[in-house]
This record gives structure tokens, C-alpha cells and sequence, in this order.
């Protein structure tokens, strides 16, 4: 059969790619391997466009929040499901600095509608520097999400469950094959997993270790609290507190060290006595070495793509960037430099020449 793309990987952004596609009503398939400790599996699901440690707007974070709000909420409409709703989140200030910081902010009309102050008390907490609210702030319930993207693939045959292998996909007049169908281009979208095999692992791809808490609690409050770590409201009295990050610790197993650390932070505003932990996980985010998304088309191989990189925040930037490739793709419109893997051109080794040569190899 003859496709325009295949698409590898069904975490967030894959997912995020196949909307978009079929959307604009293009013929693709799906490969997914099924990792049940991918980043996207793990991932608590919060979207908002500031940096909190510093109390700032994230890097295009107003521009990314504005286009993937619209993207949820459309697909809320189209899966009648409740995927993404509004939260409310309440930073918990460490120190009367930050505090000063972020009063200097919502007195700033760049942040007006993003952040405020609250003098509310909230229950359990001791907040006695005070806390302020990041008014633009949502959450994707990303394991409903990506069940729902997976049913609605399944549903119209494009999604296949298999492992994709590098090796066996070759190039014949322009068009690659793979087992026995031909596609026009191939999008990558596998996480870390990008590191074994050879068509983009030159990327500096680093694996950034989270791991985060299923607790039980009478005490933690209805709202998503940020102390450096948070807590959100899952059902009641379930709630999830994390994450932890790593780029040393590359071992697939959660850590006793994480479950410590997650404890004493949430120790620092609430007495955590009454709080039992039910679960532990964990996952490997995808981040960069400058922190940038890593989206482009590779070097060598023409029609060959990769969407990834996209750290903690795939949430909030991948709707925007994925339509951004779509319009490189398709209107030849020049991608954002900041993201574009043509930076790290240089970067591409032996391995990565040969393999590119073994593609055009007979069938
Ligand atoms: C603890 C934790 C909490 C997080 N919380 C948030 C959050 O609140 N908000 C946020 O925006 N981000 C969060 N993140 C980050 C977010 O999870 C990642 O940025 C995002 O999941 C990356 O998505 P991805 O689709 O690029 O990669 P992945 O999630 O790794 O997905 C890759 C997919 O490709 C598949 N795959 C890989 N190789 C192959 C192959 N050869 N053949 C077939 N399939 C393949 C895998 O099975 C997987 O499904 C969190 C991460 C962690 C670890």
C-alpha cells in the first residue's frame, strides 16, 4: 500500500503529528512499539508558559500556550471527553525574595492574566512567604489522550503495533519502503529511543531521568501546589507529587533516593505524616543540550524527519511546532533556527553516512 508518511512513535508528540495529519486528511501509518515507561506513559500532564524557578514567560511560552489551548480544546470537542482542563496553580514562595520577584511581575502588563498574587490561606500548607497563581495553566490527562488518539487510529487502520527497525527500511526512486508498504516521508517521533539507531542518534539527545509519587492523602489540598516538586488532584484523596530530574542516573528502575527527595520537598509546606504512597514511576524526557526542541529534516536522508527534544514541556510546544514542520513540509516556510536540527549538522558521524548510503541499497 502507498502512504504519504510513516509516522514512528505514539507518545505525545506522534500523537500530535497523526491529529494534525489527519486533520489535513493525508494518508499515513502509525508504527508504535508499545514502551511502557516512555516519557509521554509517566508524564503528569501540567501545561503553563512560565519558568517558575525564575518567574519568567518560558521561551515562546505565550505563543506556544495560545496554540496548543485552542489544540486541546478542540479535541476535547471531538472526543467528547474532558482531556484538558483549566487549573489554577499556586506557587508556594521559598523565600521573601521570590516573593519580591514575583510581585515585580504582576505588576509587569507583559505577565497581566498570567500571574497574580494570592493572599488566600490554603489549608495543611504553611506558605509565611505567601503564594502567588499562574492563572494560565492546564492539564492533559496524557495516558486518555494517547488511548484516544491509539482507538481512534486503530479504528481507521492506520496504526500498527510493531517495533520499528532502522535496518529495514530502504529508499527505491525517492520513496521508502518498509515491509511491504512504500511512503512518500517518514517522521520520527520515538523520545530516546532516537539514541539506538542510527538515523538520528548524532543529535545530542540527553535522557533526563523523572520520577514521580502516586500518594494517599486526606491532608493535601484540591488544587495543583508548586514547591519546587508539586502535588495535583487526581481523584479524591488520590494525588500525584513529582518529578525528579536526572541526566546521571540511566537505570530503568525507580529509586528509593527520588521517593526521599520528593517526601522532604513536599515535608518543606505540608506535614506528611497522613501520606501514603501507593505507586512509584518513572521515565526518560528527551531534552537537548541547549534546551531546544530538536525538529527538522535530516541532512542526508531527504524526506526523512524528526520531531523530539521536546524536554518537560512537550505539552505546551508541540501542537505549534508540529504544524510548524507541517508548513516546512508543505509551504517550505523555514523553521525556527532555535529549533532546527540543521544546527547540529556538524554533528553527524560515520555511522550515520553509512547508514544514509545503505538505504539506497536494492530491495
Ligand atoms: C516524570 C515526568 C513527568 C513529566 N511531566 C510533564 C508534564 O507535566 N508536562 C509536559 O509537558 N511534559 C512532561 N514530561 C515530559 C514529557 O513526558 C516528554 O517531553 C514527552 O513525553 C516526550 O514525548 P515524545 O513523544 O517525544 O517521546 P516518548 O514519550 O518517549 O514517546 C516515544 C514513543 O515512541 C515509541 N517508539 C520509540 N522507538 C520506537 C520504535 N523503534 N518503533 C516503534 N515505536 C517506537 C515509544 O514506545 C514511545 O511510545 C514529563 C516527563 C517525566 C519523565
Amino acid at each position: 500500500m502507498n502512504y504519504e508518511f510513516l509516522v514512528v512513535g505514539q507518545g505525545i508528540t506522534g500523537s500530535i503529528v497523526a491529529l494534525q495529519l489527519k486533520k489535513s486528511l493525508k494518508k499515513f501509518k502509525l508504527i508504535e512499539g508499545g514502551n511502557p515507561n516512555s516519557s509521554s506513559k509517566v508524564a503528569t500532564g501540567i501545561v503553563h508558559p512560565i519558568s517558575l524557578k525564575r518567574c519568567n514567560l518560558s521561551w515562546r511560552g505565550k505563543e506556544f500556550y495560545d496554540f496548543s489551548d485552542a489544540f486541546y480544546k478542540k479535541i476535547n470537542t471531538e472526543s467528547s471527553i474532558e482531556l484538558y482542563k483549566s487549573y489554577k496553580l499556586l506557587r508556594i514562595f521559598a523565600s521573601f525574595e521570590e516573593q519580591n520577584n514575583w510581585i515585580g511581575k504582576t505588576n509587569n502588563e507583559i505577565y497581566k492574566n498570567i500571574l497574580s498574587l494570592s493572599n488566600k490561606k490554603v489549608d495543611n500548607v504553611q506558605n509565611m512567604f505567601g503564594s502567588g497563581v499562574v492563572e494560565l495553566c492546564s492539564r492533559l490527562s496524557v495516558n486518555e489522550f494517547l488511548d484516544f488518539v491509539s482507538s481512534s487510529l486503530l479504528k481507521s487502520n492506520m496504526l500498527k503495533k510493531d517495533l520499528f527497525k532502522a535496518e529495514n527500511l530502504k529508499l527505491k526512486n525517492n520513496r521508502f519502503h518498509y515491509k511491504s508498504d512504500i511512503y512518500s516521508k517518514v517522521i520520527m517521533c520515538d523520545g530516546v529511543n532516537a539514541l539506538k539507531n542510527p538515523m538520528f542518534n548524532y543529535l545530542p539527545i540527553i535522557p533526563n531521568k523523572g520520577e514521580l509519587l502516586k500518594v494517599s492523602s486526606n491532608i493535601l489540598p484540591p488544587q495543583i501546589i508548586n514547591c519546587g516538586i508539586f502535588s495535583l488532584p487526581e481523584t479524591k484523596n488520590i494525588f500525584t507529587v513529582g518529578s525528579t530530574y536526572s541526566n546521571e542516573d540511566q537505570k530503568n528502575n525507580v529509586t528509593i533516593g527520588a521517593k526521599e527527595y520528593l517526601m522532604k520537598k513536599l515535608n518543606k509546606v505540608i506535614e506528611i505524616d497522613g501520606i501514603d504512597i501507593i505507586d512509584q514511576k518513572f521515565g526518560f524526557r528527551p531534552t537537548s543540550f541547549d534546551r531546544k526542541p530538536l525538529i527538522g529534516e535530516h541532512p542526508i536522508i531527504k524526506n526523512l524527519f524528526t520531531v523530539n527534544g521536546m524536554g518537560s514541556k512537550a505539552i505546551l510546544m508541540a501542537p505549534l511546532l508540529v504544524r510548524e514542520l507541517l508548513n516546512y513540509i508543505y509551504l517550505k516556510k523555514p523553521l525556527d533556527p532555535m529549533v532546527n536540527i540543521n544546527r547540529f549538522t556538524k554533528k553527524i558521524n560515520n555511522e550515520n553516512i553509512d547508514y544514509a548510503k545503505s538505504l539506497e541499497f536494492s530491495i
